[in-house]
């Protein structure tokens, strides 16, 4: 079926556009990865001289793209597929009910490197998707990934992670903007940590992946006890440690995009970590993400706020609950989802869990835009302490249905 190591992107591929019932359940679909949706005797139309074709390949013959537009023509549904950004901004959301947008062979690029005439941003992405599914009056379901900040802490690529963290923090904004509040529940949140840390008592005000020093503005160096400066991020592990000993970094620009920041064990790829990871929300039902919860009450609570699944019950359903009672909602809401905590097994679970990734700063702070205008395109601005952690995310719009 494939050439490659991994079988992985093929299957997903499969599933994005065959289900088992003949139809994919996803209206809009955006990323990369368009070498598993195409045959290896069809030529790609924007082929990447540096890809290796050969690792993902399909060897089945099936054009997936070509499924996908026969499949929506057949029942009748207006589609669009786009292969770049001319063709992606062509695409009229009002008159267009599925969208198929495939913009790299591969991965999406890193932010720092995107070609702003080939790919969309996450925030374009983002907006078009929602502009697409609101006209839903059922409501909708919408998944969005910053997959590349894994990718860059997994290469100990510090800046590169933060600028996808930048980008992601506008498409958030952007899904605000797009959306009330009042009928949408937005979830930031991560499936898992990476083994960044950040050393403290940097100066204030200095690069957050900068060298430490003594006194910001001023040349001298914070030395640690080898005689050697360090910086502020540090990984526990990754291809950032390439000698036994530290590198001595005081003539080095750590705050270029391609530095790998230094890691403790020399490891070819960083790894995820173990700690428990944050998870923000806004809009209805969204005070119930507080404290510690298994990843499975992500959700519950999503399940609940559009009264789908186990929800979709009058009584058991939010809208209904939120009407005037007796007992305090917080505690009414809480009850409710502890009791039918085992009956849910439906997608929103699984998209949640699968694909959740790393997060950190706090979605208020987004929110209320804070880290605007800290990332000047060369250097992130942000206090270090004001980062808490600094790996990445996903975020999940929800619009209840029209009840
Ligand atoms: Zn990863």
């Amino acid at each position: 079926m494939h050439k490659g190591d991994s079988i992985i992107p093929l299957l997903t591929a499969n599933q994005a556009v065959i289900s088992c019932d003949g139809f994919s359940i996803f209206q809009v679909l955006l990323g990369g990865g368009r070498s598993v949706f195409l045959p290896e005797n069809v030529p790609d139309p924007d082929p990447d001289p540096s890809f290796n074709i050969n690792l993902y390949s399909r060897i089945d013959g099936l054009n997936l793209i070509e499924e996908w537009r026969k499949e929506k023509a057949n029942r009748g549904f207006t589609h669009s597929y786009a292969y770049d950004k001319a063709g992606f901004d062509k695409v009229d959301p009002i008159n267009t009910e599925y969208l198929l947008g495939l913009f790299n062979q591969e991965h999406m690029q890193y932010e720092v490197d995107r070609n702003k005439t080939k790919e969309p941003s996450i925030t374009d992405m983002t907006a078009k998707a929602i502009r697409i599914l609101r006209k839903n009056p059922k409501g909708f379901f919408l998944f969005v990934e910053s997959g590349r900040i894994d990718h860059a802490n997994h290469n100990n690529w510090a800046h590169k992670a933060f600028a996808e963290v930048e980008a992601m923090n506008q498409a958030v904004l952007t899904a605000k903007y797009l959306t009330s509040d009042q009928e949408t529940l937005i979830v930031v949140t991560a499936d898992h940590s990476h083994v960044l840390s950040i050393a403290g008592y940097a100066s204030r005000g200095n690069s957050i992946t900068g060298l430490n020093k003594v006194t910001i503005g001023k040349p001298e160096l914070l030395l640690a006890k080898d005689g050697m400066p360090y910086t502020t991020i540090i990984y526990g592990n990754g291809p950032g440690r390439t000698t036994t000993t530290r590198a001595n970094l005081t003539d080095v620009d750590t705050d270029a995009p391609d530095y790998r920041v230094d890691a403790a064990v020399p490891m070819s790829y960083e790894t995820h970590a173990g700690e428990d990871v944050a998870i923000y929300a806004t809009g209805p039902q969204s005070f119930l993400y507080s404290g510690t919860h298994e990843q499975s009450y992500i959700a519950m609570v999503m399940a609940y706020a559009s009264c789908v699944g186990p929800y979709s019950d009058r009584e058991l359903c939010a809208k209904h609950q939120m009407e005037p009672s007796q007992t305090p909602c917080n505690q009414r809401d809480a009850a409710y989802i502890a009791r039918s905590f085992p009956l849910f097994t439906t997608g929103i679970a699984l998209l949640t869990t699968i694909f959740m990734m790393h997060f950190s700063q706090n979605l208020d702070d987004m929110v209320k835009g804070k880290w605007h205008n800290l990332y000047d395109g060369k250097k992130f601005c942000f206090h270090p302490w004001a980062t808490a952690e600094t790996t990445v995310s996903t975020f999940t719009v929800i619009r209840s249905p029209t009840l």
